[in-house]
């Protein structure tokens, strides 16, 4: 359990962080810049009715919990980051796969960038504080240089024990990242293609179909697992309660919670990082623990750290801290 130091040294809600001192704001990172303005704008592209259909508004609905649920928040968040569990190597990968689909760099980048949010968290330091202003928090960050977050440095720092593994290498190393991205969006497309035709459609019906199924199936939920992964970082390390007196302002915020199946019990996870289960009163409905019992009953995950006893029962009977 690392419950860190005294309340004394939370920086006051009111503080104005500075930026990293690494950081070149007038330096735009393109790569990211270009993809995420796209994406936006593609996505905006299924309220246009020719590619509206219920199917493709289930399918986006579904991809949170799936691409965003298990490939982000189960494996690249507890699974990769802090080690909470262990699963089989295929099975780690496949879940990985479906967090490389959801766009939000590779494996050990994600990793590498979280471990050094932990490390410093609301300081100065810290890649990603909404301290430094909400959108900074949210998405700024990320559109412009941070030299602290130059690729090699932060793996040599952060994610070694991730490139170890021959498969994360390489998806750095090789087009296998792009290849998985771009496959993704034919399963999409040719699934709602080949349905459409044999259901007894015509060809520019069935390329209509399969084209709205990519836009909703693809980047409306890529655009929707972005906000939703983001406002772990902004709207909780601003909003909510805390449980626990932890050294930065995160807190347990419900909206969040619901929208990560789990991963909005934010000031629980900063004060037990390790532990495979963010909500620890009853009542802090945590699904992705839920699912990670599920696999551990049929021998799929072994090794999954719980929160320390001890500090739940403190909690027991205690009101949230303000
Ligand atoms: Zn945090
Ligand atoms: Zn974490």
């Amino acid at each position: 359990m690392t419950i860190l130091p005294s309340a004394a040294s939370i920086p006051p809600a009111t503080i104005r962080l500075r930026l990293p001192a690494a950081v070149d704001r007038h330096r735009i990172v393109w790569s990211y810049a270009v993809t995420v303005g796209v994406y936006h704008l593609i996505a905006l592209l299924a309220v246009l009715p020719w590619f509206f259909s219920w199917t493709g508004v289930g399918l986006a609905i579904a991809g949170i919990y799936v691409f965003g649920g298990l490939g982000i928040n189960l494996c690249f968040h507890r699974l990769l980051t802090h080690r909470g569990l262990v699963c089989p190597k295929w099975l780690e990968h496949g879940f990985a796969i479906l967090g490389v689909c959801s766009m939000q760099d590779t494996p050990a980048r994600w990793v590498a960038v979280h471990r050094r949010h932990h490390e410093h968290s609301d300081r100065q330091d810290d890649p990603h504080s909404p301290l430094a202003g909400f959108l900074w928090g949210h998405v700024g960050w990320m559109l412009v240089e941070n030299r602290d977050l130059v690729r090699l440095g932060i793996y040599e720092r952060y994610a070694k024990d991730i490139l170890r593994d021959p498969f994360y290498r390489r998806l750095e190393r090789t087009l296998l990242y792009p290849i998985i991205v771009v496959a993704s969006w034919a399963v999409f497309f040719l699934g709602g293609f080949a349905a459409s035709l044999l259901t007894g459609h015509g060809v520019e019906t069935a390329a209509r179909f399969g084209t709205g199924l990519l836009i909703w199936g693809v980047f409306v939920r890529i655009v929707l697992v972005w906000h939703i992964t983001w406002s772990v970082n902004s709207l909780a390390h601003l909003w909510g309660y805390r449980n626990y007196e932890t050294g930065e302002r995160s807190r347990n915020n419900w909206f969040v919670a619901i929208l990560t199946s789990g991963e909005g019990w934010h000031n629980n996870h900063h004060a037990d990082a390790r532990s495979a289960r963010h909500g620890h009163r009853w009542w802090e409905i945590d699904l992705i623990f839920g699912f990670v019992c599920g696999l551990q009953a049929v021998g799929l995950a072994w090794d999954v750290c719980k929160p320390d006893r001890r500090a739940i029962a403190r909690l027991v009977g205690k009101r949230p801290k303000p």
